[in-house]
């Protein structure tokens, strides 16, 4: 008779799943496999060839640092293989977009534009966009396209939701957290709902108007759109504040000649963190704070110890990523009770920019420093940040263990966990983050029968095997809804 083992069913804290769902009509640029720029603008010009005129195209996984060119494509680039379609090529980390002619002329960006608050256009020395735009420059490309995509066929947006919710069952993902929910992405998960095409739970992190918009908790329609009441398969209730930035660099403290300087650019001031944090309390909506790296992270706490006063002991205080942190962070962010969403399984894809951006000599950040976190009694939960990684708990569980880049870089390896650890970040933990512990994240009497059947013990088994554990099946409130 095959072994198996039985674990509580995934719990997925930090996914993007409304921007997953859509790579299927998106232009796969995904690197790796490809490995050159040229193989991504082919891509994109064989899409275009088949897209009707004037229709938006995304192309989604592209990721310079896997490319031989080591560069991001220009717009005359774009323009070259896409002269009858806006384009918007998403960079792997979602926090940059790299865009041709049309789609500058679709939302109004040429060289008078300012830049916004809290983004780039990045332009030449004759002051032309160059189509790329970092942060809060892309937002209105993310809405403009990801809206064209969803309202093409709201039926069909739907299926597409629902068969990407059905390969993470495939990998024993019960529950989701959407890290960045827009209106419109909160339309296309309530029309799934309604249709009964939600086959698991899914908690919606609410963002501004936009990807990285700034939170306006004065407007009457956002505080409505976070509190709406959910139902048995879509929670509301809980916002998403975005705090530093990935380009040109989180903020992190670096030496630079002996000496502590602060680099990186935050989104907000420190004080606005605080009183939207304040604000949330006031509310009774709940807060995720999205902070990469130390300086970021000591804002988050800063403004969860300052909002305090009002908030209910059992509130959920998320802190997400944490990339690039300091190990003596950990005590003040236990003593807060704060809950640390991280993405070990980032190294895969990332290490080797994260091992960048902590920099030579720069002992006292680590690099996803989970460990470190939950020894001094941090409730850290294990996510994937889909689609800036892999998705595959098991893949990420192997990452948080092994602690090795795809390329074979070991990324802060005195960060690794054991694995029995990693199964409880990313079940119980993850629980507790989605403010469902009540409710999920074990196997006990009186919770929700979602449960996982694995080909093999990945707490027993070899750590090199971990990753190769497959699903045999997926159960969600007791029904099979996945077998091999
Ligand atoms: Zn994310």
């Amino acid at each position: 008779m095959a072994r198996a083992t039985v674990v509580p069913g995934f719990i997925d804290a930090h996914n993007h799943l409304s921007i997953a769902a859509f790579a299927p009509d998106c232009v796969d640029c995904a690197t790796p496999p490809k490995s050159s720029l040229t193989e991504v603008l082919e891509a994109i010009e064989q899409h275009c060839k088949h897209a009707p005129p004037g229709q938006w195209v995304r192309g989604m996984g592209f990721n310079m640092f896997h490319v031989r060119e080591m560069r991001n494509p220009t717009r005359g680039e774009l323009d070259e293989v896409a002269p009858h379609n806006p384009v918007f090529l998403i960079d792997a980390s979602c926090h940059a977009g790299f865009v041709n002619s049309l789609a500058l002329d679709r939302v109004g960006i040429d060289e008078h534009a300012p830049d916004p608050a809290g983004g780039e256009i990045e332009r030449d020395k004759a002051g032309v966009p160059t189509g790329t735009l970092l942060e809060n420059a892309a937002n209105p490309l993310h809405s403009a396209s990801w809206n064209a995509y969803a309202e093409r066929d709201w039926d069909h947006s739907v299926q597409l939701l629902n068969a990407k919710m059905r390969e993470y069952l495939a990998v024993g993902i019960t529950f989701v957290g959407d890290a960045m929910v827009t209106a419109k992405s909160a339309e296309l998960y309530r029309r799934a709902d309604a249709q009964g095409m939600l086959p698991f739970g899914v908690q919606m992190l609410h963002a501004g108007d936009h990807f990285f918009d700034t939170h306006d908790l004065r407007r009457s329609d956002i505080i409505d759109r976070i509190k709406q009441p959910g139902s048995d398969r879509l929670i509301g209730g809980t916002m998403k504040i975005f705090v530093d930035r990935a380009y040109p660099g989180p903020a992190i403290d670096k030496m630079h000649n002996g000496c502590c300087a602060h680099t990186g650019v935050a989104f907000y001031p420190k004080t606005e963190v605080g009183r939207l944090a304040k604000k949330a309390v006031e509310l009774g909506i709940g807060t995720a704070i999205h902070g990469m790296g130390n300086c970021a992270v000591n804002t988050v706490m800063d403004a969860y110890e300052s909002s305090r006063s009002g908030r209910s002991s059992d509130a959920v205080l998320r802190l997400e990523h944490a990339f690039v942190a300091e190990p003596r962070q950990a005590p003040r962010m236990a003593q807060l009770g704060i809950d640390l969403v991280a993405n070990p399984g980032l190294a895969g894809l990332w290490g080797e920019l994260f091992n960048l951006w902590r920099g030579d000599g720069q002992d006292h950040l680590r690099v996803f420093p989970v460990k470190s976190m939950a020894d001094e009694g941090v409730r850290v939960s294990l996510a994937s940040d889909h689609p800036c990684g892999t998705f595959s708990p098991v893949e990420i569980i192997a990452t948080a263990v092994n602690r090795k880049s795809l390329k074979g870089t070991p990324i802060d390896p005195e960060e690794a966990i054991a694995p029995a650890e990693a199964l409880r970040m990313y079940t119980i933990n993850a629980a507790h983050a989605s403010g469902l512990a009540g409710q999920q994240g074990s196997i006990e009497v009186g919770k929700r029968a979602n449960l996982v059947v694995l080909d093999r013990d990945i707490v027993t088994c070899p750590h090199e095997q971990i990753g190769l554990a497959r699903v045999t099946a997926t159960y969600v409130d007791g029904i099979c809804i996945h077998s091999l």
